[in-house]
């Protein structure tokens, strides 16, 4: 027998966002599991050859095959639409596969597309070398100032592209007012929100038109899967998105949509816990006399300290710093550490840390490292769950090691 109870929380409507991260989006089978059950099934059988045909046509509800959508991913889609307080969403293998469907789903030949310069590496690589490939020209622009994009807007621009924070360096890209731009030219803004996370900004709320997220950073957060999603409006969504994603297949397993929904669950808990370290160790670094530069969007220094203020509600997970000494200094202080781990991934429970100058951003030149601010001396850290005083023990002996 199924309960019968008039209970007003039946109404999804009526949850905070940390009751829907929990319960939000799942859809229970008739076994009746406590934890989301994985579909891990490639295709879906039909009652009838009518009813195929029905589904095709799309006047029948229901799964057709795991490239187009499946219950697991579904899942992860809707809860993470209601985190993000998003109409609807489509989650991809990984986070590149979101951010170069969001693109190439708004531009054809002949379109031109407007991105800040400060990109993360393969976003970059995206918007500077394959859209130009297709006929999509692209301009990059200072993402700090809102005046350079309002510039470098064209009669075809569709779509301006920009993170905030951005990688490694972070800087802030106003989101409000590069919206405002983008719309008064009619032209969408895609935002990659990895660094802020969905916890700490909105950008849909902001004005953006679509949000992409690496699922493998904090939705997992803890080094097992990759993932990504989009988010938007249904329409969006449901006509571009969803048709790109059906057509060309950069669709997420069900295994690794799984994984992305229980870590939503835990993930307000992990970044809030994560947020509170990165802040204790950067008040820490911007005390040392071996530091010469600390980049970390709450730390009141920071150029765009009131920006982070008004479209961030924590300085998130990440601070970048520059040690006195150059690429010499960064690598022995990085190689002196113990419990911080040499790594570019960002948003896990481990601590990690990064010379973007010889990894993630090796491919540039000098010239182009120093437009983005990415100097020899840069390191990048991702703090995580650790005990704080146990980071900071590690980051003290390795500062005394330059
Ligand atoms: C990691 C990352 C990506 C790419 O995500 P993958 O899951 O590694 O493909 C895109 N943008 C930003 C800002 C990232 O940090």
């Amino acid at each position: 027998m199924t309960k019968n109870n008039k209970n007003p929380l039946n109404n999804k409507a009526k949850l905070s966002p940390q009751t829907l991260a929990v319960h939000g989006g799942g859809a229970r089978s008739p076994f009746g599991e406590t934890s989301e059950g994985i579909y891990f099934n490639s295709g879906f059988t039909y009652e009838s050859s009518l009813s195929a045909q029905q589904r095709f046509e799309g006047n029948e509800e229901g799964h057709i095959y795991s490239r187009f959508s499946n219950p697991s991913v579904d899942m992860f889609q809707n809860r993470m639409a209601l985190i993000e307080g998003a109409e609807a969403a489509r989650a991809t293998a990984t986070g590149m596969a979101a951010v170069t469907t969001a693109l190439m789903s708004q531009v054809k030949a002949g379109d031109h597309v407007v991105a800040a310069r400060a990109l993360f590496g393969s976003c970059r690589y995206v918007v500077e070398d394959f859209l130009p490939r297709w006929g999509v020209n692209s301009t990059l622009v200072d993402g700090r100032n809102p005046e350079d994009f309002a510039k470098a807007m064209q009669k075809n621009t569709k779509a301006i592209f920009i993170e905030s924070p951005t990688n490694p360096t972070l800087e802030l890209v106003d989101i409000k007012a590069v919206a405002d731009i983008a719309h008064a030219s009619d032209a969408k803004l895609i935002v990659d929100n990895v660094f802020a996370t969905p916890i700490f900004q909105k950008p849909l709320a902001l004005g953006a038109d679509l949000v992409t997220y690496s699922a493998t950073k904090h939705i997992d957060g803890q080094g097992r899967a990759m993932g990504g999603i989009i988010l938007g409006s249904s329409e969006i969504i449901e006509a571009d998105i969803h048709t790109f994603i059906r057509q060309t297949g950069p669709s997420i397993s069900p295994f690794n949509a799984w994984i992305m929904l229980k870590g939503l669950e835990t993930l307000e808990l992990r970044v809030k816990k994560m947020s509170e370290n990165t802040a204790k160790i950067a008040d820490f670094l911007a005390l040392s006399n071996k530091i010469e530069q600390l980049y970390y969007p709450f730390n009141d220094k920071h150029p765009q300290y009131e920006l982070a203020k008004r479209q961030m509600s924590n300085g998130s997970t990440m601070v970048s710093f520059e040690v006195k000494g150059g690429q010499e200094a960064a690598f022995r202080f990085a190689d002196a550490l113990a419990i911080i781990l040499i790594s570019n991934n960002l948003g896990d429970a481990k601590t990690l840390i990064s010379h973007p100058s010889t990894t993630t951003h090796q491919r540039f030149n000098e010239e182009e490292r120093a437009e983005m601010g990415i100097r020899r001396s840069l390191l990048r850290l991702s703090v995580g769950l650790e005990n704080p005083d146990d980071l900071i023990a590690d980051l003290d002996f390795a500062l005394d090691q330059i």
